[in-house]
């Protein structure tokens, strides 16, 4: 589906031509970029600060995920025994929420971010122990949960496949393509988005560096790599990184009637290993 039917979206911002110069050059308009480009205004409000996009924004993995927002740790990761480093994890999750709200709300981004929670379902015996595993994980935290049988799921989400589930109350849902392009339609003053503009080169220039695309370039005293596995093509520790392609579906909206019996409210459900 094309993004425009995701996101309403201005123009694209112009990409990069001939030379010019930054404080900080920011390679990547997903949420890490955008993140990092607040952060840095809000500390150096004089710096000139470029974001670079390869693509449009939106286009890629920060347009098209399934928009789950947890503020609690993902159940592979979610071992009881190491509760104090979740802990500290959950709270960083939470505070990222909280701000991403704010400006949701500040600057009236429509792009129905609801806190509705999350439910994990499984059908098969590895399923269900991998959500074993996760309540033991959300008991030891002493985070609330519902541990549903089939039928309470059924109820819940329309269909009887699942056999049991877990309701989760510590998620937002959000259509990501519409928040990715508000967060770009919302950026300060200061700083500026190219995009079409992918980096293929950073080389070093005298004290700063160079950061080169197919139409221009841009010399700055410091680059942050925010386009994820990516940046592995731009000399990123290649032995630690590597891309994982995964892949969602989405439907045209259901029919009213049909959205009715089975989404009367909003929700959102992750197979565990179905
Ligand atoms: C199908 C799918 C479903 C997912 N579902 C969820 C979910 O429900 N919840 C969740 O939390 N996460 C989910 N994720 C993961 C989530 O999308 C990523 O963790 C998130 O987008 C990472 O953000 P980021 O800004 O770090 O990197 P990215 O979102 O990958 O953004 C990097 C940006 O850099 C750009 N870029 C790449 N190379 C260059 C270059 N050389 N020069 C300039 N720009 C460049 C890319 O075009 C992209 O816009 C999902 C991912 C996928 C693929």
């Amino acid at each position: 589906m094309r993004l425009e039917r995701l996101a309403n979206r201005a123009p694209a911002a112009p990409a990069l031509h001939g030379h010019s110069e930054a404080d900080v050059v920011i390679i990547g308009a997903g949420y890490t970029g955008f993140a990092a480009a607040s952060a840095w205004q809000q500390a150096r409000p004089e710096d000139r600060i470029k974001i670079l996009e390869a693509d449009r924004v939106g286009e890629g993995s920060p347009g098209r995920n399934s928009g789950f927002m947890l503020e609690i740790a993902l159940a592979n990761d979610a071992r009881p025994e190491e509760l104090e480093r979740m802990e500290k994890l959950n709270a960083l999750s939470r505070q990222t929420m909280a701000l991403l709200r704010e400006r949701v709300e500040r600057f009236g981004i429509d792009c129905q971010l609801e806190r509705s929670g999350t439910y994990r379902a499984a059908r098969s015996a590895i399923g269900q122990r991998a959500l074993n595993q996760y309540e033991a994980f959300l008991k030891a935290a002493g985070l609330s949960y519902q541990r549903l049988n089939g039928s309470q799921l059924a109820e819940r989400i329309g269909t009887r496949y699942y056999t049991q589930g877990i309701y989760s109350p510590d998620c937002y849902l959000v259509q990501p393509a519409a928040l990715i392009v508000g967060l770009a339609d919302s950026l300060e003053a200061g700083i500026e988005l190219h995009e079409h503009s992918p980096a293929t080169q950073i080389v070093p220039d005298g004290k700063k560096w160079r950061v080169t695309t197919p139409e221009g370039e841009v010399t700055a005293g410091q680059v942050i790599l925010a386009n994820n596995a990516f940046s592995r093509a731009l000399g990123a520790d290649p032995s630690r990184l590597t891309a994982i392609y995964t892949y969602a579906a989405i439907t045209e909206p259901l029919p009213e009637p049909e959205r009715q019996r089975i989404a009367a409210t909003t929700w959102g459900c992750s197979p565990h290993t179905a």
